[in-house]
């Protein structure tokens, strides 16, 4: 019989363990980790992500606050509005909302936040803190895929795992997190489709997990039995929400399987918040 992940419930579970931190924090240092969000004027109210960070904060207890830049800000304006929140004491970590306006490049803007603030995990440092297995701010996609397997009880050890999409957000640090567990992992993209036999490698997985971008690529012939399945994608089809994996086609061979919406998606929020924590500690040694 097939699990289905809740992501929902982990996220739960995630923040309330995060809020009882909090409570520790707090009684030893009688301050709170604030988490500020750079976003551009117009997507303030239409994001669902900022809405979904600003609940998340709420309900773990981390102070969260929206630093608004105009659309026509210019590099070195955004560059110094960053440095201002890299120097204020209050601010513990900070994140740089997508997209930004035309013409400024996220990893070059991101990459100005200092390391020890970078609620994302996403500055070269703290990636290649993933190599040298020092990790401490990690990406948050990956991190939530890795939280899955681990609350599942997964071992990864000389385990088959197969990453198709080596974007430098998810696919890349992920096999760097994987390769860091003694998994023997495989990353596919779109060279391996077009001019390989992709399915020669998922049909190898033990774990397979998919970030690609493409509606319910993935189909029941991909897979061996007995596959776990983690389904990072995020596709609008129709105005309904589906993953990269075609689900009902696929879940009666997998035994653990994350579905879309409701999988990988509700953690990644929760998993933000635990660098913001983790942030502060790194900030604050004594507590
Ligand atoms: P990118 O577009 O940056 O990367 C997609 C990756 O998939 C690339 O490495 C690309 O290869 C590869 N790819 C594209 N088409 C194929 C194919 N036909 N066969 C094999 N590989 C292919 O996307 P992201 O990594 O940012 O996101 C991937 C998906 O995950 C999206 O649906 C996104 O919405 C979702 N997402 C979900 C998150 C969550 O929290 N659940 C967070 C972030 C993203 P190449 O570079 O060679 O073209």
């Amino acid at each position: 019989m097939v699990q289905v992940v809740d992501g929902a419930k982990i996220a739960a579970e995630i923040q309330s363990d995060l809020k009882k931190e909090l409570g520790a924090i707090m009684s030893k240092s009688g301050r709170k980790p604030k988490l500020v969000s750079v976003v551009t004027d117009n997507d303030i109210d239409r994001s669902v992500y900022i809405k979904a960070q600003a609940r998340t904060a709420a309900s773990v207890g981390i102070d969260f606050a929206i630093e608004k830049i105009k659309s026509s800000i210019s590099e070195i304006e955004l560059i110094g509005t960053i440095k201002k929140l890299n120097d204020k004491k209050d601010v513990t970590a900070i994140i740089i909302h997508h997209p930004l306006p035309k013409g400024l490049k996220h990893d070059k803007i991101t990459s100005f936040i200092i390391p020890e603030k970078d609620a994302e995990g996403i500055h070269p440092f703290n990636l290649g803190k993933i190599f040298r297995m020092e990790e401490t701010l990690v990406p948050c996609t990956p991190g939530a895929v890795m939280n899955i397997l681990e609350r599942a009880k997964i071992p990864l050890y000389g385990k088959d795992v197969v990453i198709v999409g080596h974007s430098a957000i998810v696919g890349k640090p992920l096999s760097m997190m994987m390769l860091n567990e003694m998994a023997t992992t495989t990353v596919c993209h779109l060279g391996t489709y077009e001019e390989g036999d992709i399915k020669s490698y998922t049909n190898r997985a033990d774990i397979l997990i998919i970030a690609t971008g493409k509606p319910k690529m993935v189909k029941a012939d991909w897979v061996k039995k007995g596959v776990i399945i983690i389904d990072v994608g995020i596709n609008r089809v129709d105005g309904k929400i589906v993953g990269d994996v075609d689900f009902d086609d696929i879940k009666d061979k997998a035994s653990l399987i994350t579905p879309v919406p409701g999988g990988v998606g509700p953690i990644t929020v929760s998993i933000l918040m635990r660098n913001v924590m983790r942030a502060f500690r790194m900030q604050n040694e004594n507590i």
